[in-house]
């Protein structure tokens, strides 16, 4: 039953007698003036301390319970000048400290019905008073209602974190973070909102302070979150209002609390501020935001309608806190979770084209290696077939070799060897084969010389070596024992033993038998073509040749 008659008021405080006021004393005298709803009666001049009374009403309750929506800011219910409930602490000069804004639930006493209720109360705020709904109904149906009216809210509000551990997720896979650490701040803030606005949430825990807190930092964050979503969809000069903007509130929202937090305001206090600033900003931002509606893709203008709807319903919501509209619960949790749904389908989409794009990207990158490693192949030193230097390196390592050799004055000895009718080889067993038996040769190569040999294929059948520090007798040694390595030795394939090759080899050293050691390369080739006119499977060094 619905409390909304007899009320009356009385600015000030009463006078304790032994615990009890005199106000509520049936023989009090004193002026009270009545008022349709027991709050902000006229002619407060500042005043912070104001009694209401009414009547309870008569009625046949099991458990009566009464029901304020909420108290600005702190009160003291009496019946038979017994202190039945209270609700903050009142010092010794009827002052106390915001306590929070949560919902009342007061036990009224056995045979109270049809006697007068007695509410002193204490508020340095804008407002002064009960406000929202008064009732007596209940414990049970009371208890009903406060969970009935925080389904949505804690719905929502659950979604709301759902979808702020999934962006955090999101931002950590890096492409396009930035939305989701927006869409994650988003979700928390109005998590914090609808949940805090959520009556049962006290039945969880009973710290109303501790939610008004939670419900301020979302609300406080709410312009920051919008700004920095909005920032990150549209790219046009109002990028630098929405950013702007949401740098402003993220430092409001951490002065406030460090303000309220360190004792030097009250959280009572920043809200009107913060409306006002947050009222300001809605408008500031929708203008724009709206003047961008016709150029808008149609992600965009989806952002745009959810925002214009969440913005509507917070101007109401404010409209009826600061008593501008008349009393009544604005969906305001609809209408965040219509703007994260639309955000977050978004952000996917969003998500799914970058992923799409990622993918061609990691294409065209895998294109690149390939290329740059071939490239790079061809800019190495190594043959790949054999494992010996090929070419490139025999040149440089050439020249090197040469010009220590003369600073030294150490002998350096160069072999040149060729396979023997290798071109029958290859078409008598076929190519692999042949590569096979070129294997083999660089494998012996590799064994029949000294650690400091530098054996490098030259092309082809050709393979050269370098022996620093050899001399032409150390040379032809190795070049035999060579030669009859590779003519002993047989190409397996497929289990069958096919052919030796043999090769030919021209050897020159410096300084025994050529006088500049830049020409050891040709004075070996001329060995070699010695070799081969000389029947092939031989050594055959250049001294020999002249
Ligand atoms: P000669 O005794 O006069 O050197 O006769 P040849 O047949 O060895 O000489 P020629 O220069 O006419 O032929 C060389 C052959 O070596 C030709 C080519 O088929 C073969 N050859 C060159 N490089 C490779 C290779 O990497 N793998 C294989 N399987 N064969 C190769
Ligand atoms: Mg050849
Ligand atoms: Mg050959």
């Amino acid at each position: 039953m619905v409390l909304d008659k007899g009320w009356e008021y009385r600015w000030g405080d009463s006078p304790m007698v032994e615990g009890v006021p005199e106000w509520t004393r049936p023989e009090d005298k004193g002026q009270w003036r009545a008022i349709d709803f027991p709050s902000n009666p006229p002619g407060r001049e500042g005043r912070e301390n104001v009694w209401y009374r009414t009547t309870l009403p008569e009625g046949n309750w099991r458990d009566p319970v009464l029901y304020i929506f909420s108290i600005d800011l702190i009160a003291e219910v009496y019946v038979d000048g017994k202190r039945i409930y209270h609700y903050g602490e009142f010092d010794a000069e009827g002052k106390g400290a915001f306590a929070g804004w949560p919902w009342h639930m007061i036990t009224l006493p056995a045979h109270s019905a049809g006697k007068p209720i007695y509410f002193r109360v204490f508020s340095n705020y804008l407002d002064i008073g009960l406000w929202g709904e008064v009732k007596v109904m209940e414990r049970m149906s009371l208890l009903e209602q406060i969970i009935g009216d925080s389904i949505e809210g804690l719905i929502v509000g659950g979604f709301s974190i759902l979808i702020a551990l999934l962006a955090l997720v999101f931002a950590l896979m890096q492409t396009g973070w930035r939305t989701f650490v927006a869409v994650a701040l988003y979700s928390v803030a109005t998590a914090g909102m609808v949940i805090s606005k959520s009556p049962a949430n006290l039945l969880l825990l009973y710290k109303p302070l501790f939610w008004d807190y939670v419900g301020a930092v979302g609300y406080f964050l709410m312009p920051a979150a919008m700004a920095l979503l909005l920032e990150q969809w549209f790219n046009s000069p109002v990028k630098r209002l929405y950013n702007w903007v949401w740098k402003f509130h993220l430092l409001f929202t951490a002065g406030a609390l460090v303000l309220c937090l360190g004792g030097w305001a009250e959280l009572s206090h920043i809200y009107p501020v913060f409306d006002a600033v947050f009222a300001l900003t809605l408008v500031m931002l929708f203008v724009p935001t709206l003047g961008l509606f016709a150029s808008a893709s149609y992600d965009q203008r989806a952002i745009i309608l959810a925002y214009a709807v969440l913005s509507i319903l917070l101007l109401l919501d404010m409209g009826v806190a600061h008593g501008v509209l008349p009393w009544g619960q604005v969906p305001v949790a609809w209408g965040a979770l219509l703007f994260s749904l639309s955000v977050v389908v978004i952000a996917l989409r969003f998500f799914a084209r970058s992923q799409r794009m990622l993918q061609e990207m990691n294409i065209l990158l895998e294109q690149q290696v390939q290329e740059r490693t071939e490239e790079l192949k061809k800019l190495s030193y190594e043959d790949p077939l054999t494992g010996l230097k090929n070419r490139r390196y025999f040149d440089e390592v050439m020249a090197r070799e040469v010009a220590l050799a003369a600073r030294q004055r150490r002998p350096l000895s160069l072999l040149i060897c060729d396979i023997d009718k290798f071109k029958d080889f290859n078409d008598t067993y076929g190519h692999t084969a042949g590569d096979e038996a070129l294997r083999r040769v660089a494998c012996k190569m590799r064994e029949s010389f000294r650690q400091t040999d530098i054996a490098c294929r030259y092309g082809g059948e050709e393979f050269v070596i370098i022996m620093p520090d050899a001399s032409s007798e150390d040379a032809l040694k190795r070049a035999e024992e060579l030669r009859r390595a590779v003519s002993m030795d047989s190409v397996v394939i497929d289990g069958q033993t096919l052919e030796p090759v043999t090769l030919s080899a021209g050897i020159a050293s410096w300084p025994e038998n050529v006088s500049e050691a830049d020409s050891l390369l040709t004075s070996a080739d001329k060995a070699l073509y010695s070799a081969k006119r000389s029947g092939r499977d031989r050594v055959v060094s250049v001294q020999l040749v002249e």
